[in-house]
């Protein structure tokens, strides 16, 4: 896929030896004319063989950003465990100059690297068999700076150019030849050659650096790390700007001080002062919780201009769009938040996933899930104004989203190919892996868990532990032993969301539950696995004063439980939200937790919304029901709560909703939240609190986008206007506007003020650097009804004028409206090589799921089926990613032909009459 060419020998003055031509490029092997002798054992596209073993690297790079290239040696310590005449390891787009082992009484012999896989499996040939022995293995190499975000890439601002990595999961192998596998957890001595005027950062602190005698380059060579797997090395080169941070201070675990800094592109390093304010504390959170020390030397939070991901936890070099931690005058309130969270799952991981790493990919979800959770509870304890029970819960019921899919992967996936390593970073990794373990928290109690957890830690520090070792120690300290490994692994290796039934039986002043589970499946679909889970069920019996709650163990299809403290006006089946299951119970019920919303929690009133809504997934409730449960939580002021059931509003009104029918579901919308949102404003008081500024962006997008209430939107198009100079302000400055509402105002401007406001937003995009602002200028970029702007967006991404990361946002706010789904269609199937062509291999099938957006019927399932099905072979991962995208389309297209429109023109008829 990329071009290269076949090096001609290399010779060295004064080298020992001459190299041997290599090519490292698989698609070039052929085309060399050389072919090193293959081998019986076929390339292991899993997990490398036992027989070579990683000791320790020493890796030396030069690196000019402002070059195409950059160049290295890798000296990897190798133990080999038995006679070989090859090893095997991970190379990709590396153009190997001289290949040498030196064997243990220290003989040099030539070697080859030849890549045998286009996943980047190498086989280094010896020339000759070796014993079993320790050898050092040294490549000289030069490669590419990558243009995908991945290995060692480059990326430019303005006339400034940066080198940054991104190795997780197996880009490592495009920075240098490795053993490219997470259990290989090995010192690394890592050394920097760069322009004297550039400043560059690795894993550790330098403890040298050195000038070259002309002056132009200088070496750092950083103190050795900790053992560590190749997708936490990072580095990073250019001309940033550095900020140090408050000093984490000695605590009652730690001894030493950990110097932090801010690590930002040029004029950027002031920005990062919130940030890292807020640091110290999230560490010593942890600190406690582990009993750990933070494992490294130093911490630096670096803001990459453009980055794959969203950030990435590289051991002491913590990498993130630069987007999520640039703070300034003009941050949104959302900023604010992201950037707190995203900053605690990263540090998270410094335990989780770094100090203890998994041993392969299938376990992955041992570091993020645990991130996930980690950060979760960091965020609720250290800043309680950001509600992070319910951002938590929300998260939580989007992975039930994904789960409902019979096509859905396991928490605990098996990795099959390296397709699969690429997918295993989704919701169900993610949240549902956190919303596990916290259901397992409730369960045992927060003391006990974290007893487990810090000898969990305690015993694999910088080593690796697996999901198997992390359930004998909880098991083991919470004395609940094969019934709670039976219970893990019930919600870790098998796929799917649990449905309880519950019912409340009360007779002779006694009262016994009755539960019941099964896979929670959307309308027609039916799961031929019947899967069983042994599952925490906690159900809240409510009886005013003496309400109680109870927990259980369902361990078997059906179990009648006896309550104690006798019957109950109502119960609900999920007590604080905190079990991984949804649930269902006899309406009667239903309408009494409906009917008496304060005596639930916040989270417990967002799930008892799930619940109406969930039943209308189902097929087995009217969209009236929806409708109807509406008002109850409107008024809250939680955003969480007052719009629990928007989304489900906005299914109904796209898909069931007519001409006939739409201006009385508007007008609905309009009674129930117009005031509210009219009331707040389009900008931030001082006195809102946090919850106040997420109530007024969430009332303002629904209205305006979902319902198009006409005030709300010409409120925002003159916001919009203000900020693109097309008001009484000339030039644009979107600092005029409040900066949580500036993505509507922008998107509201260009649907409904066309060319001179599209004109601006692409001129603002030329000139503006700050990253979060060019999201939201890209999405409403994206987003406008004009046939041939649209047109002109489309191309625009095609162009380097937009940044890998930057794409997602131009193209989901373009197909994100339901107006431009055939035009984006049109042009993504005549433009997808050029888009495919600039997506990492991690975001490969992005394509799709962007296509999916918006689609709810056979014959548009049908049109991504035919066209993706013969570009899969290309596609990493787009097997699983096309499965799923197709089932969603046709659980929305199934679920409307059940419902039809009629019970909605039944429902407008009554509703009208009031
Ligand atoms: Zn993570």
């Amino acid at each position: 896929m990329h071009p290269s060419n076949c090096l001609a020998p290399v010779r060295r003055a004064g080298a020992r030896m001459s190299a041997w031509p290599v090519c490292a490029v698989w698609s070039l092997i052929a085309a060399c004319g050389f072919m090193p002798p293959a081998f019986a054992d076929a390339p292991p596209t899993g997990r490398l063989p036992d027989t070579a073993i990683p000791l320790s690297y020493a890796l030396q790079l030069t690196v000019d950003p402002r070059n195409a290239r950059f160049s290295g040696q890798v000296r990897i310590h190798v133990k080999l465990t038995t006679s070989l005449n090859h090893l095997w390891l991970h190379a990709s787009d590396i153009e190997v100059a001289k290949v040498t082992i030196l064997d243990a009484g220290h003989h040099a012999h030539k070697a080859t690297l030849t890549v045998r896989d286009p996943s980047g499996v190498a086989d280094v040939a010896f020339g000759t068999t070796l014993p079993a022995q320790e050898v050092e293995l040294v490549i000289d190499y030069s490669a590419a700076f990558n243009d995908k975000l991945q290995g060692l890439y480059k990326v430019s601002v303005g006339s400034d150019a940066y080198a940054v990595t991104q190795m997780e999961p197996t880009s490592a192998r495009y920075a240098f030849p490795s053993f490219d596998e997470p259990r290989f957890k090995t010192p690394f001595d890592v050394t920097l050659t760069v322009p004297t005027d550039e400043v560059a950062v690795a894993n550790t602190q330098p403890v040298k650096e050195r000038t070259s005698t002309d002056g132009r380059w200088k070496t750092l060579t950083f103190a050795t790390t900790k053992p560590l797997p190749t997708y936490l090395i990072a580095v990073a080169v250019g001309p940033w700007d550095v900020l140090d941070g408050p000093t984490i201070a000695p605590n009652s675990v730690r001894k030493q001080s950990v110097a932090l800094r801010g690590i930002g592109p040029r004029g950027t390093g002031p920005e990062f002062k919130w940030i890292l304010d807020q640091t110290p504390m999230i560490v010593k959170y942890y600190e406690e919780y582990t009993a750990q020390p933070y494992p490294f030397d130093k911490l630096d939070l670096l803001g990459a201009p453009d980055f794959g991901a969203g950030a990435m936890e590289n051991a002491g070099l913590i990498v993130f769009r630069d987007a999520l931690l640039r703070i300034n005058a003009n941050s949104s309130a959302s900023t604010y938040r992201a950037a707190f969270n995203v900053n605690a799952h990263e540090i998270a991981h410094q335990w989780f996933g770094d100090l203890v790493t998994v041993p392969w990919w299938n376990d992955i979800w041992l570091n993020e899930a645990f991130a996930t959770w980690a950060q979760g509870k960091a965020t609720v304890d250290l800043q309680p104004s950001y509600s992070g029970d319910l951002a938590r819960l929300e998260s939580t019921l989007g992975a039930m989203r994904s789960d409902t899919l019979l096509s859905a992967r396991r928490i605990r996936q098996p990795i099959a190919n390296f397709g699969d390593i690429q997918t295993a970073f989704d919701g169900i990794t993610y949240q549902k892996g956190a919303a596990v373990l916290r259901m397992f928290e409730e369960w045992l109690g927060e003391d006990t868990y974290r007893a487990a957890m810090r000898e969990y830690l305690a015993a694999h520090a910088y080593g690796s532990g697996s999901a198997d070792d992390l359930i004998a120690t909880i098991a083991k300290v919470s004395g609940k032993g094969e019934a709670l490994s039976k219970a893990m692994h019930s919600l870790l290796d098998q796929p799917g969301l649990p449905l309880v039934r519950a019912a409340l039986n009360c007779a002779d002043g006694k009262a016994t539950v009755t539960l019941q589970q099964s896979r929670f499946l959307p309308y027609g679909v039916v799961d031929p696995g019947h899967p069983q889970w042994s599952l925490p069920a906690c159900v809240k019996f409510e009886r005013g004063a003496n309400s109680t709650t109870q927990c259980f163990l369902l361990d078997a299809p059906q179990r009648e439980f006896p309550v104690e403290g006798g019957c109950a006006s109502s119960y609900l089946p999920n007590a604080n939200a905190s079990g991984y299951y949804r649930f269902s119970t006899p309406a009667t019920n239903l309408a009494s937790l409906g009917d008496d919303l304060q005596a639930l929690s916040a989270p417990e009133q967002v799930i008892y919304a799930d619940a109406v809504s969930s039943k209308f997934i189902q097929g087995e409730s009217a969209p009236g029901e929806v409708l109807d449960a509406m008002p109850k939580l409107a008024q809250s002021p939680t955003p969480q709560i007052a719009t629990s059931l928007l989304e489900r509003f906005a299914w109904i009104r796209q898909y069931l909703s007519t001409d006939a029918t739409r201006p009385a579901l508007n007008a609905y919308a309009a009674k129930l939240y117009a005031a509210r949102a009219e009331e707040l404003g389009l900008r931030r008081r001082p006195a809102d609190t946090d919850a106040t500024t997420q109530l007024r962006v969430r009332l303002v997008e629904f209205l305006a986008f979902t319902t198009h209430d006409p005030a709300i939107r010409a409120a925002l198009v003159t916001q919009g206007r203000l900020a693109l100079g097309l008001a009484d302000v000339p030039g644009v400055d979107l600092a005029r506007i409040d900066a949580d509402i500036r993505g509507a105002a922008l998107k509201a401007a260009v649907q409904d003020s066309g060319e001179p406001a599209f004109k601006a937003v692409l001129g603002e995009l030329a000139v503006n650097h700050q990253t979060r602002e060019r999201y939201d200028l890209l999405a409403a970029l994206g987003s406008t009804h004009d046939p041939g702007l649209g047109e002109q967006a489309r191309d625009f991404g095609a162009t380097p004028a937009v940044a890998v990361g930057e794409l997602r946002y131009l193209y989901l706010g373009d197909v994100g409206e339901p107006e431009n789904v055939g035009a984006f269609w049109q042009w993504l199937t005549t433009h997808y090589e050029a888009l495919a062509s600039r997506l990492p291999d991690q975001f490969q099938p992005s394509l799709i799921n962007w296509a999916a957006v918006n689609r709810c019927s056979k014959p548009q399932a049908d049109e991504l089926r035919n066209f993706f099905t013969p570009r899969l072979p290309h596609i990493i991962g787009g097997d699983r990613v096309l499965a799923q995208s197709l089932e969603s389309i046709n659980q929305c297209a199934a679920l409307r032909a059940h419902v039809g429109d009629d019970s909605l023109a039944t429902w407008v008829a009554a509703h009208s009459g009031h």
